[in-house]
């Protein structure tokens, strides 16, 4: 059955060895669908994307992912897991390997890709963020937003249903944020969903088709970008976008 949802938390709780951390989470995304996570520092965005992928496990509620019930015990997680790509902060990146080798082993190992048409299918994504030429360096010798670019490309190479975005841009300086961003906007013309934790607002403009906002571990406001960035409802959303501006 192919579900127009490709992620579905009902109700979800979670945390760290007894404190919850997620407190009560819906959310949805469908095949496509742009979905922009904002919110303080210690909200529970990042445990949230975990969640959705079972790296933290719920203490209650469910958890769906491309049609399938994560929660339910009998899933390969494994399985499940390479069929999403996850893009973090920090780019988390093999420094001992080349950067072709940095996309191309995600094929090998996950997708089970011969070796060369793993290597093949890695330099047409590299071409894709923009790293035609820089194959054979090793992630140190490239700056901060060409590294996430190889992190953006090797998330690429699992065809994923869904993008999970953790503060992309965030750990980079401003004249290489955009660099970054232009990549990001360019993946989301295609038809994989996104479910993002950014701070970027011309970005959360752009491409989001909802915005959601956490605070302490809860959805407090939910709805397409204009109306939650032009027209919160809520004080606290409106204190806090007045924070990031
Ligand atoms: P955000 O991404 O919105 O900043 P996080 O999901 O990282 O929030 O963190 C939410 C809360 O969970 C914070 O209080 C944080 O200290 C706590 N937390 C995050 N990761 C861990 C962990 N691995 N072990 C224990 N507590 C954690
Ligand atoms: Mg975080």
């Amino acid at each position: 059955m192919v579900s127009e949802e490709v992620l579905r938390l009902e109700d979800v709780e979670a945390g760290y060895e007894g404190v919850e951390v997620i407190r009560g989470v819906s959310l949805t995304v469908k095949r496509g669908e742009k979905v922009v996570i904002m919110g303080p520092s210690g909200s529970g965005k990042s445990t949230l994307l975990k969640v959705a992928v079972l790296l933290v496990k719920p203490s209650r509620g469910k958890v769906f992912l491309d049609g399938e019930e994560l929660t339910s015990g009998s899933v390969d997680l494994r399985k499940a897991r390479a069929k999403t790509g996850f893009v973090f902060q920090s780019y988390n990146l093999f420094p001992h390997m080349k950067v072709v080798d940095n996309v191309a082993l995600p094929l090998r190992i996950v997708k089970g890709y011969s070796k060369e048409d793993a290597r093949r299918t890695a330099l047409e994504l590299l071409r894709q963020v923009g790293l035609a030429g820089f194959e054979e360096k090793y992630p140190l010798q490239l700056s901060g937003g060409q590294q996430q670019r190889v992190a953006i490309a090797r998330a690429l190479a699992m065809d994923p249903v869904i993008l999970f975005l953790d503060e992309p841009t965030s750990a980079l300086d401003p004249e290489l944020k955009a660099e970054v961003i232009d990549v990001l906007l360019d993946v989301a013309k295609r038809n994989i969903a996104m479910l993002a934790v950014t701070h970027e607002l011309d970005f959360a403009r752009e491409v989001a088709d909802r915005i959601a906002v956490m605070e302490h571990g809860k959805i407090i406001e939910e709805g397409p970008a204009s109306k939650i960035l032009d027209s919160p409802s809520t004080e606290r959303v409106k204190a806090f976008l007045k924070l990031i501006r």
